[in-house]
């Protein structure tokens, strides 16, 4: 695409097989970046990165488990290798609970998912640094509404997403003589897999979803949204309007924002 900021621009894309990430690949492929696509399934990321050439991007496949140090480091690394530069780092890989903590039965997930959602997020952005410095480059956090509020089932989640705001909070202060923007997302529900690879309270994946799929923001509008305030440098983004609502809500009168919050859990939507 003509004119897209993004045309020419290397972005490190995490949790780019399936989902958010992919649609994020997939829109930028079409206004022309440079993608460095980073998941765990070899099979489904290479899938990504083929349809983003076809979509007008060059893309490249790095297997990458982001909750290993030594393979973020491999994926920046090699992004170099590969572009020489680094432009946006979208910090997207993530995994999620569905379980109430008192029925947790082996509480050890819960470092998983910490090491995936927060340290995978600061282990990239850790090596990506250097060289986003030498661009005036763009941070991503794709937390969460759940980064911002307690959500029922989710306590470990939201925990690891609370962690990346205070972590990506701080850094925007720290980083911004270099002229890095970071931006912080907060979704609300999204159609995607993660539910279903929710872990449940065996911490093993659940295998289904909870939420009325067909009733949330879709991952095509969710892409679009977050590319939209990446472009303008936006600090922040609270995609909905319950979630934007809740915020101010919440200053004047928690206890209804945990209601609402419980709510949407028992609703699915
Ligand atoms: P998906 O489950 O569809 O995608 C998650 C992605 O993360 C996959 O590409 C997965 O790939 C990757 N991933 C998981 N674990 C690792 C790991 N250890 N290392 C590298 N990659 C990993 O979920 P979404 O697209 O919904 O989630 C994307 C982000 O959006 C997450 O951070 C999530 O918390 C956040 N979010 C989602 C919401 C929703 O309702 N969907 C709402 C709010 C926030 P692979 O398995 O191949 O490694």
């Amino acid at each position: 695409m003509a004119g897209s900021i993004f045309k020419d621009k290397v972005v490190v894309i995490t949790g780019a097989s399936s989902g958010i990430g992919r649609e994020l690949a997939y829109q930028l492929a079409e206004q022309g970046a440079w993608l460095s696509l980073a998941a765990r399934n070899e099979e489904r990321l290479s899938a990504v990165a083929g349809e983003c050439q076809v979509r007008g991007g060059r893309a490249i496949a790095i297997v990458t488990d982001v909750s290993e140090q030594a393979q973020c480091a491999q994926l920046i690394q090699r992004t170099m290798d590969h572009y020489d530069r680094i432009d946006m780092l979208v910090n997207n890989a993530g995994i999620t609970m569905w379980a109430n903590f008192e029925d947790v039965s082996d509480v050890g997930f819960f470092e998983q998912i910490m090491r995936v959602n927060y340290l995978g997020s600061v282990y990239c952005t850790y090596y990506a640094l250097p060289f986003l410095k030498k661009t005036k480059g763009q941070i991503i956090g794709i937390s969460s509404l759940a980064g911002r509020n307690g959500i029922p089932k989710r306590s470990g989640y939201a925990a690891s997403k609370h962690a990346m705001v205070g972590f990506f909070d701080t850094l925007r202060i720290e980083i911004a003589e270099y002229g890095i923007g970071v931006t912080m997302i907060y979704p609300g529900f999204v159609a995607t897999e993660t539910r279903k690879r929710a872990l449940g309270a065996d911490g093993k994946p659940i295998g289904k979803s909870s939420v009325r799929e067909d009733e949330v923001m879709s991952a095509e509008r969710c892409a679009k949204l977050i590319i939209q305030a990446a472009a303008t440098r936006k600090r922040e983004l609270v995609m909905t309007w319950r979630g934007k609502v809740g915020l101010w809500v919440k200053l004047i009168a928690p206890g209804v924002v945990d209601r609402v919050a419980k709510k949407a859990i028992i609703e699915g939507r």
